[in-house]
């Protein structure tokens, strides 16, 4: 069980939905001024800047280090907006904590590191430290590893957690530079409704063009906040550029966002819902295989000349589906008329197949 109190900074709360933004890394100190500076002049409360970067391979930039620590403060004294970094190790929360950082965020690649996890928590407790931690997903769609890390911030002592949800990695070349997996988030908020749980566009789209509509998605979906990547000069960034937005289009995105109010009563109906929606794209998405699966075998079927139609196939499937749809607990008639439905469209466009030309 984790203790949750609500994300407050020197005792006042910070208001939901979340907005955090800044660059990927802090590069150099007029970079990380400038766009803080332009941030804070459209009202973004809550600035971002990695200081030490987990890169996939060595030889790119691996974040400024401490040094960074003293812009950060810099930040806050200029334009009053609260600071945010990321940890990885007990030396990073150690000089963060000294730096005055007012919120922690664990990468994705720690998540999935309970060693790793360990050390930050024990130097949290060390510490005495009272500071919100936002966990980003593991990089693996792993919901208890997630709930794991945030278990043993908790058991430190950390009580004001959120969750970030960054995506998933995946094999080869998608959309998304992260897959979103939206029902992991949605099954987090369903075993911890007290949990903030704020969207990170910038890596799961991995580019400027998708940071919108992901927001978007996430705000229907009920989360409770952004956290986007900005950069007074995003070609020109050291890490990340392709993702990153100016400070100006972040401003437009954030006044052409709806904002849905949720109110409590409506909360788990919303909740239900959404997950009703992601299934209804996960059924969506497995129909569409299995209808290019079926094309694949017109194809073979009409390469060796076979019959679109085959009775004891069709038996086949019919029985051994119903069966397994009776055991679960649906209704007969039901399975029949969805089979019945799939078969008849299999078989539609295995004919269109058959009698094509080529
Ligand atoms: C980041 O926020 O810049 C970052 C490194 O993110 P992630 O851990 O999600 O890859
Ligand atoms: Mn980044």
């Amino acid at each position: 069980m984790i203790d949750l109190e609500p994300l407050t900074i020197n005792g006042s709360e910070l208001k939901l939905p979340l907005i955090i933004s800044g660059p990927c890394s802090a590069e150099t100190e007029e970079q990380t001024l400038k766009t803080a500076r332009e941030l804070a002049s459209y009202g973004i409360k809550i600035f971002r800047a990695g200081i030490w970067k987990p890169r996939t391979k060595p030889g790119g930039f691996e974040g400024i280090g401490e040094e960074g620590l003293k812009w950060l403060k810099r930040v806050k004294e200029e334009t009053g907006m609260y600071t945010a970094t990321e940890v990885a190790t007990s030396a990073h929360v150690k000089a963060a904590l000294r730096e005055g950082v007012d919120i922690l965020w664990i990468g994705a690649r720690t998540t999935a590191n309970p060693f790793a996890m360990q050390e930050i928590a024990d130097a949290l407790r060390e510490s005495n430290a009272d500071i919100p931690v936002l966990v980003k997903n593991p990089v693996n769609p792993d919901l208890e590893l997630w709930i794991g890390a945030m278990e043993r911030l908790n058991n430190a002592g950390i009580k004001k957690l959120g969750a970030i949800h960054r995506g998933f990695s995946a094999y080869g070349k998608h959309l998304y530079r992260n897959m979103p997996q939206w029902h992991i988030p949605i099954e987090l908020k369903r075993r911890m409704p007290n949990l903030p749980i704020i969207h990170d566009p910038s890596h799961v789209g991995g580019k400027r063009e998708l940071v919108m509509p992901l927001s978007q998605q996430a705000l229907d979906m009920g989360f409770d906040g952004l956290i986007i990547e900005s950069h007074c000069d995003p070609d020109c960034a050291w890490s990340d550029k392709t993702q990153q937005i100016t400070p100006d289009v972040l401003n437009y995105i954030l006044n052409t966002l709806v904002y849905r109010d949720e109110t409590s009563t409506t909360e788990s109906l919303n909740l239900l819902r959404q997950q009703i929606d992601t299934i209804d794209n996960e059924l969506l998405e497995i129909l569409n295989k299995r209808m290019r699966i079926s094309r694949e075998i017109g194809q073979y079927k009409k390469e060796h000349r076979m019959p679109v139609f085959q009775v004891d196939r069709h038996d086949n499937i019919m029985q051994s589906r119903v069966k397994t749809a009776k055991e679960m607990g649906m209704s007969e008639d039901f399975m029949k008329t969805i089979l019945s439905a799939i078969h008849e469209e299999s078989v539609r466009v295995q004919i269109n197949i058959l009698n094509s030309r080529q």
